[in-house]
Order: structure tokens, then sequence, then C-alpha cells
């Protein structure tokens, strides 16, 4: 007998790769020993790594009762040790380091030690065991195949027998090993027919590489004592379909899922001319049919029992499944680009999960769920997890049951849930999208995307602003929208309009014809209003240069980072501000000091969950808990200023209180960077906006959030849409005090929140006091139109008309008539009583009124 020592430096992956090939070798019988890991720290937490001196024990205990011992390692440190293992060890038994890949190694040798192979024959199917792998993905046998320990070619005294492959997956490894085990005693072989290739039982690879499906013919040969006897057995093997059962698709156990026209019946039906309201997570306004998502599959009855013979044919349906999902996924991919690709590309990975699909067989084979239900089971599992974890990673819970659902499906043989493909433009409605659906609209004729859940950095926002199409998500009852009736989905306003009339449908069409913006904002009496991008990273910014931006007036630097587990390093922030930098040589570039928490929280930043997240730790409270990461920002961010040409400046988010903000100006200029500024997003920062511009050179309105806390609504509250509005009087005598604050310094006023790009408020900001707007830049062209319509007192009349107004209603009406009407009496008052004298950016770059 043959001892197999593994090593590695992971002691879960070096367990999990001999649990994997132990299932090859039901009869057991083979002597494997793990040596992985070093060890644990104080808290129990394993330690990567290797141990030559456990890897000598190991070779030692095999080698009281085996004739030789073949070391497996994974990669780098694993081989020093193995080498170093041959030096420390006592005992004196042959011993093999074998140049084999990890787990195939593993799998493969332990067959052929459970078959009684020599030390050179089990060394040669370890070092072999990639072949077929590499023979599936093309790779010339010669390469994949570097030695031939075994015979080849059948005995002329052979007995001989043809059978038939019956098992849905053909001879895959778990076969393989089966034929292997029932050959002991005989020199058996196996040759496709036709004229497949040939290999001997005794080689786990070379099995594999006959590539036998299912509906195959192969010629069983045997020669030597016993081989009749042994041919018996593994044609009986064959015949029973290795206890995988012999349909295709396997049999489905379970319960099928409600039909669609069902799942409808369930949904309270939304009427023509119904405005639901969510939020926006990707502008523009487009009108087109509703089309719903094919549904979700339903819970697999729990109560099924399968009978213990009948088991192995229902872990076969899910190993089944899991190829048939990954091959669906892999030919979607090849169809996708960029991000979409990438996305697809992780949920196929997913769907061959080993750990999702070990689970899976495991609840069929202990507690006999049927397959569809075990994988329901085991993604729920899965599921809890990653919500437990709460923020971005709960988000990937869709993940999860985007792939529970395509398994499931193809398990019971119905419709594949997801996006139906259609020839005409249309608008999606989805209760959520998951990542594999978001992708599949890359390229197909969906044109915008509506959503019941989903947050700002779900696949759907991602996916809709990568695709440019409007998106809003969290619309409560989205899925009641009749399919076919069209709807006008709004991205910007957060709406989704039922059946709309022919004129609302025929303005949304004009208004998405794209409006040039010729990169400079202009009054119709010259005054200069910069009008500058909202960006989240280098690829932002070269859209927002193509599109005309003046600048950045906001930097969101969270969106480098949200996938980030650790803290980025300085160098790492440098790379990215840079790329940023780079678009902007010579021009006004705003960062915001990373905003983590509340809707978008940082695994690295925001480590304990909170009752209230939008009231706690976010933004520049971040420092409070560590300091070193704002100074690392500052420093890199003062680094890429250095190393680049662009008028960096920087803003702290969630400022409140003065002190705040002084020694957030203290820090940023310590590090080099002498512009600073504030975000105004809270009533208090508003209210003590004079103040603020005591000790900072600039302030810039986050609308968003400033909305959020003066109506105390959540943003993310679809139900609350109508309070989170920038039109609310409230919200516009804020940003009016804060206004009046930068005419009273002289200091630039912004507005970076999605206030900035509402044509219509333009106006009303500026006359508000407001210097430069920042906007998403496919807002740029309309907002510049708008503001080249009106006059410095044009402005000033809406925004004295607006200031005594009292609803949000009264608001929009007053600022309409001002604009529309510019009354001379208006327009005397505004310039009496609130025109600027001249701000920063009005004196610096253009004409003041
Ligand atoms: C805002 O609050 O208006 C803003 C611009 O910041 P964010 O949307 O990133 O919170
Ligand atoms: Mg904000």
């Amino acid at each position: 007998m043959i001892g197999i020592v593994a090593v590695s430096h992971s002691a879960r992956l070096g367990e999990a790769a001999l649990e994997l090939a132990l299932q090859m070798v039901q009869g057991g019988g083979v002597r494997v020993r793990v040596a992985a890991g070093a060890g644990a720290d104080a808290d129990g937490t394993p330690i990567l790594g290797t141990d030559a001196v456990a890897v000598a024990a190991a070779i030692d205990e095999l080698a009281a009762d085996c004739d030789g011992v073949l070391v497996l390692m994974d990669l780098g440190s694993a081989v020093l040790s193995a080498e170093l293992a041959l030096e420390l060890r006592l005992s004196d038994v042959p011993v093999r380091l074998a140049p084999a890949p990890f787990v195939e190694g593993l799998l493969a040798a332990v067959v052929s030690a459970a078959a009684g192979g020599s030390l050179d024959l089990v060394a040669a199917e370890a070092s072999a065991a990639l072949g077929a792998k590499t023979g599936q993905l093309g790779v010339p046998e010669a390469d994949s195949m570097p030695g031939e320990a075994v015979s080849t070619g059948r005995h002329p005294d052979a007995v001989t027998r043809v059978v038939v492959v019956r098992n849905p997956l053909g001879i895959h490894a778990r076969p393989a090993a089966l034929i292997a085990e029932a050959s002991v005693g005989a020199d058996v072989r196996l040759r496709r027919l036709p004229d497949g290739p040939d290999a001997s039982a005794a080689s786990l690879s070379r099995m594999l590489i006959l590539g036998a499906a299912q509906g195959d013919e192969v010629e069983l040969s045997a020669s030597g004592v016993g081989s009749e006897a042994v041919l018996e057995r593994v044609a009986a093997l064959f015949d029973d379909g290795f206890g995988e059962g012999t349909a295709s698709p396997p049999a489905p156990a379970g319960q099928a899922a409600p039909n669609a026209a069902e799942r409808a019946s369930e949904v309270a039906p939304v009427l023509a001319g119904t405005v639901l309201r969510g939020r926006g997570v990707s502008g523009g306004r487009v009108a087109a049919p509703v089309v719903l998502l094919g549904p979700p599959v339903g819970e697999p009855d729990p109560d099924v029992v399968v009978a213990a013979a009948d088991r192995e044919r229902e872990v076969s349906a899910i190993e089944w499944a899991s190829v048939a999902v990954a091959d669906q996924l892999r030919g979607r991919t090849a169809r996708a680009t960029g991000q979409a690709r990438a996305i697809l590309d992780a949920s196929r990975l997913l769907a061959s999960d080993p750990e999702l699909v070990g689970d899976a067989s495991l609840r069929v084979r202990t507690k006999g769920l049927s397959a569809a239900r075990a994988v329901w089971e085991t993604a729920v599992a899965h599921e809890q997890g990653l919500t437990a974890l709460g923020g971005r990673m709960a988000e990937r819970a869709a993940d999860i049951r985007d792939i529970r659902d395509r398994l499931i499906a193809e398990i019971l043989g119905i419709d594949v849930p997801g996006v139906p493909d259609r020839d005409e433009p249309f608008a999606l409605i989805a209760p959520d999208l998951a990542p594999a659906d978001a992708a599949a609209l890359d390229g197909g004729n969906c044109v915008a995307l509506v959503t019941e859940r989903g947050g700002p950095t779900s696949h759907t926002a991602i996916i809709a602003r990568s695709l440019g199409i409007p998106a809003v998500v969290g619309v409560a009852g989205a899925t009641g929208i009749v399919p076919g009736v069209t709807a006008l989905v709004d991205g910007d306003r957060g709406t989704v309009e039922i059946a709309p009339d022919a004129e609302t449908v025929a303005a949304a069409e004009a208004a998405a014809v794209a409006v040039p913006f010729r990169g400079e904002g202009l009054l119709a009496d010259g005054r200069r209003i910069a009008l500058l991008a909202n960006v989240g990273g280098a690829a932002d910014a070269v859209t927002a240069v193509a599109s005309g931006a003046e600048g950045v007036g906001l930097f969101r630097t969270e969106f480098c980072f949200l996938d980030r587990v650790d803290a980025p390093s300085i160098d790492e922030q440098v790379a990215a501000y840079r790329g940023v930098f780079a678009a902007f040589r010579g021009r006004r570039v705003v960062v915001r000091t990373l905003d983590a928490g509340s809707d978008k929280p940082l695994p690295f930043a925001n480590a304990d969950a909170e009752d209230n997240p939008a009231l706690g730790i976010r933004g520049l409270r971040i420092s409070r808990r560590s300091p070193a990461l704002l100074d690392d920002q500052l420093h890199a961010l003062a680094r890429a200023a250095e190393a680049e040409s662009a008028i960096v400046e920087v803003m702290a988010p969630m400022v409140a209180t003065v002190d705040e903000a002084r020694a957030f100006a203290e820090s940023a200029r310590a590090a080099g960077l002498m512009t600073v500024g504030i975000m105004v997003e809270t009533p208090s920062a508003a209210l003590l906006a004079s103040e603020m511009l005591e000790v900072v050179d600039f302030v810039s309105i986050g609308t968003n959030d400033l909305a959020q806390y003066a109506l105390a609504a959540d943003r993310l509250l679809a139900e609350l849409g109508e309070l989170n509005d920038p039109w609310q009087p409230a919200v516009l005598r804020l940003i009016g005090a804060v206004g009046e604050a930068g005419r009273r310094w002289d200091l630039p006023v912004g507005v970076c929140g999605e206030a900035a790009a509402d044509p219509a408020l333009a106006p009303v900001l500026v006359g508000l006091g407001v210097t430069s707007l920042s906007m998403t830049p496919r807002a740029l062209g309309r907002v510049a139109a708008a503001l080249a319509a009106v006059t410095e007192a044009q402005c000033v009349a809406a925004a004295k008309a607006v200031l005594t107004a009292a609803t949000a209603a009264d608001t929009r009406a007053a600022a309409s008539e001002a604009l529309a009407t510019g009354t001379a009496a208006g327009i005397a008052a505004g310039t009496a009583e609130g025109t600027a004298e001249g701000t920063a950016e009005g004196t610096a770059d253009g004409p003041v009124v």
C-alpha cells in the first residue's frame, strides 16, 4: 500500500481536498495524511502556511505500514517544506514528491493507491491528473500528460465486452473511481467506440480523458486471472448508471413552482395614470411597454423524502444542473461586455461552486431531500450568512438567489427565470434584479429598469448606469404593472408613470434627445455659472470630459473602494485619484473624502451595525474612530495632486459643527491640500454656513442628504419620496441661507446633489446664491440650456418667489411663473434685494451682473 501526504497552506483546503478524494474510494482503505496550515493565532484563527516538521511527522506516521509515500503539495513554500521534510523525517521508506496539481493529483493518487498501485504508478497518476481538464479545454495531450506509467493497448488474450454509458454525466471522476475499484486484480482497459481513445482502468485521469458521455458505447477488455468476473462487475456498474440513474435529464423530485399566471394573481394591479415613486439610480426618461421579469421558481416541497436507493440520482441531478447552468452562463458571458461580462462570469463560478454543490449533495445523502429542495435549503443557508454581514454583502444575497433559481429550474425542467428576449424596446419591471439578469440586458432591447427592491450600489444600479438607461429602484408594487402597458420611467426623479398621455410621452421622447453641452455655463446676460460633473472614478472622469464638463464638482472617492474589505493602501489610493485628475488637466476637481456609511457602507470603515446608520458614524465622523483613514487619504490626495496638473480641492462630507470643519481644514492643509471646503448636508451646517465659511474656502450643498435630514425622511425609502424633494420649501430656505453666507464672504457655494441636474431648479439655485452646479454629465446640456435662457435678475426673482412658498407644489409653481414672466417688478425686487455683488467664480471667470 502506498501512503499519501497532502501538504497545503490551508488546513481547510487540505481537509476539503481529502474529503473530495475519499468520495472516489467509498471502500476506503487508503492511507492519507494532511499536513496543512501553520497552527492558529491567539484567537484560534488558523494561520496560513506550511510546516516542514508536520510534513515529516506525517511521512513517518505512514511509513509504519506503507511501502512508500507520495507527497503532494499545493504551491510555493509547500514545496520547500516538503523538501525540508525529507531531511527531517526519521523513517527510511521510499518517498516521492509529486509535481502534480494539488486537488486533481490527490484524487488520482487516492484512486490509484486504493487500486494497489506501486509508488511509480501512483506518482505517475497524480502527475498526469490534469490531463482530463487540459484535454477538455483543448490543450494538446503531449502537454498535459507528462508520462505514461500504465500499459497501453489491449492484451491479445483479453476477454472483451461492449457496454453503454447510461448515467447522465458520463464517465466523470466518481464513475471512474468505481471502475478502478472494481478492476483491482485484473488488467482492465476501456475504449470509447467507434474510434475514441483507450484507457487503463487503473488510471483515473486516462479514463476521464475518454470523454465517454451518456449513450456512448465503450469496449471493456480484461486479461489475467479472474478477468471474466472483473469484467462482469465493471459491466454491471455501467448498466446501473454507476448509481446515478439513467434518465436524461435526471428525473426531478420535489414540487414544481407556481406558474406566472398564478403568481401574477397575487400582485395588486397598478392602474393607468398612477405614478409610482422610488429611487432614481440611473438618469434619463424613457417611455416603453412594460415587460415583467420571468418569475423565480417556487419553494420546493420540504416534505418529500427520497428513498436511500434514489439519492445518488438526485445528487447527480444537482451536479448535472450545475454543469448546465454554468454552461448557459458561459454562453451569455461570451456575448456580454464590460461589467456585465464580469458579473456573468462571477455567477457562472457560483453555479459550479463545489461548496454549494457539495452542501446540497450532502443534504440529499444525509436527509433524503429532493435535489431541488436541497439546492433551496443550501442557498437559504448561504444567503443568511451574507445577509448577516449586512451592507453591500447583503446585497450580494441576490447572487445566491439567482443561482438557486437557475439550478432548481434546470433540475425541475421548467422555464429559466430571468430577462425575456424581445425584439422591441421595453421597460423591464422586476422585484429585484439578479446580477446575471442585469448583465443579460447588455446588448438587448431593454431601455429602462424598475425594481421593487435594491439600493444605489445594487447590480441594477451599476449595470443601468453602465448601460446608460434610466433606472428606478425601491418602487413598491411595481410588479403589479400590467405587462404591455406603457410606462414612463424617469431615472432623475425616481418616478414611474403608468400609461401616460400622448403629450407626456412625446415630451419624454423629446427630452431623451441628448442636448449637447458646449463646455461653458452661462446665463443669458453672460454671467458664468460653472457646470461641473459628479464622478466616481477614472472611467466616469473620461465620460465627463467627453461631455464637456468644466471640471469635477464632486468626486465620490468611496466609489473607488466599494468592493474593498481592507483599507486601500496610500499607493493604491494615489493611483485611483490620479486617474481622475489626469482627465482634468488644469481644471478644477473637487474631491470628497470617503463618505462611507449609511447607504454606502465600506467594510473597512464601518465595522459595526448601527441602529440608525444615516445618523451614525458616516462621512467625516469615521475619522473619530479611525483618524488614520482620513490622514492617509489626505496624504494620498496630496501626492496624487502633486503628480498631476488638475486644480485639486478637497471637501468633507457629513459635517455638522464648525469645530469639525476647522479640524478638517487643518488636517487637509497640513497634508498640503490648500483649498478646503465642506459639504452642506445637515441643517446644522446650512444654518452655520457663515461661520463655516470663516474656517473653509468653499461649501458644496449635498441636496440629497440635506433633504433627507431637513425632512427627517430616509432617502432610501420609496414611500417617502415626496419628502426627499429639493423643491420642498424648507430645503430651499436652507439653501438660501447658505447662498447668503456665500455672498457675505464672497466665497463659492456649489450644489452637487441631484438637485443640480434639475433644469427647472437650476435658475432658482443660482438666484439663491449658488455659484456652481455639479451633476451627472448627461444632464449638463439641459441645465446649460435652462440657464442660458434666463438672466440673473430672473433667477433672483424666482428665488425670492420660492422663499415665500409653503409647499413643494407651490415652490415649483412660483419658480416657473417667475421665470416665465420675468416681470419687471420681480426683476427689480430681485436686483435690489438679492443680487450678488460678485462671487469668487463670477469675478474670476466672467462678467458679473
Ligand atoms: C448629497 O447628499 O447630495 C450628495 C451629493 O452626496 P451623496 O449623494 O453621495 O450622499
Ligand atoms: Mg450626501
